[in-house]
């Protein structure tokens, strides 16, 4: 597309240039963060949708760049997927979030996002039995949170390594359900604990959106009949727990129940609930 159209790349190329300079700047940035301690956790509040006991916590990566300030993780994950960085990325995450929760109350689970791309390595599973030993956090209290997307690429990969993981006594929960691949498959082959009802369905449904309260029901059912729990993700409002709670939801999150919280208040807010 040399000569075609030369006129209108020409009216393009400079916006594009400054967005690739961007993402190359930010990921020379990204390269260095971790070594240079630049990352940290938070921890959401995963609550019980009938008592509103507190039963667990998903980690949340936050990174603080001198030079770019507060990254999004919606950002720099895809960035960090593109430019191989995420390897080191998850097991920093996968391994903080082990010690800090060996340190809570035993009642209290902590939920770890993995990206697709961690789980093509053969390696992640030593990686997760590594986090698991160092840290003396037992298995049945680690949980990875995966997307529909990992089954998405390739054959049964994925579901192997999910498997191997499922055999260290480590629990799974599906993430994001229903905004990604669509096929149902992957749910009879591989043991979920959980499914997580996307934010956008939670949204939909307390404005009295049919079809977002006719997915609820469905997904609530489906999981209800293959043993899951499920869990409704960006709840606001007190509407909006209540809602979710007739649908059938069992767990719930969302800035209604908790923001993702600094490492020592989490732990507080979990010895105030459980005891030390
Ligand atoms: P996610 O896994 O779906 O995480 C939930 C996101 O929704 C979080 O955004 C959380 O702060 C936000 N949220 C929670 N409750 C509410 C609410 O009531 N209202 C609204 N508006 N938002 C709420 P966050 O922390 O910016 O993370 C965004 C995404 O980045 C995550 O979506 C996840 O896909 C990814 N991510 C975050 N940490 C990690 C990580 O350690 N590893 C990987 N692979 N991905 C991560
Ligand atoms: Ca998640
Ligand atoms: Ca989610
Ligand atoms: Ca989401």
């Amino acid at each position: 597309a040399k000569d075609a159209g030369r006129g209108v790349f020409h009216a393009y190329e400079p916006a594009l240039h400054v967005q690739a300079e961007e993402r190359r700047v930010l990921e020379v940035a990204l390269r260095g963060a971790l070594e240079k301690g630049e990352m940290h956790l938070n921890y959401q509040p995963v609550v019980d949708a009938g008592t509103g006991v507190l039963k667990g916590f998903e980690a949340l990566v936050r990174w603080n760049s001198p030079d770019f300030g507060s990254v999004s993780p919606v950002k720099f994950i895809p960035l960090a997927e593109e430019a191989r960085l995420i390897a080191p990325i998850g097991e920093w995450v996968l391994r903080t979030a082990c010690d800090e929760a060996a340190r809570w109350p035993s009642e209290v689970r902590i939920a770890v996002n993995v990206s697709a791309d961690q789980l093509q390595n053969p390696g992640f599973v030593a990686v997760v039995a590594s986090a698991l030993a160092s840290s003396g956090l037992p298995a049945g209290r680690l949980e990875l949170e995966v997307t529909e997307s990992v089954f998405m690429h390739e054959g049964l990969g994925a579901t192997k390594t999910l498997e191997r993981i499922l055999d260290l006594g480590v629990r799974l929960s599906l993430d994001d359900f229903g905004t990604g691949y669509s096929s149902l498959g992957y749910l009879s082959r591989t043991r979920f604990s959980s499914i997580k009802i996307d934010r956008s369905f939670v949204q939909g449904a307390s404005k009295g959106v049919k079809e977002a309260i006719a997915i609820i029901r469905a997904v609530v059912a489906l999981a209800q009949s293959l043993g899951m729990a499920t869990t409704a993700e960006g709840v606001e409002t007190e509407a909006e727990h209540e809602m979710v709670q007739e649908l059938g939801c069992t767990k719930v999150q969302g800035y209604y129940f908790g923001r993702p919280l600094p490492v020592t208040e989490a732990r507080e807010l979990a010895i105030r609930s459980w005891g030390a």
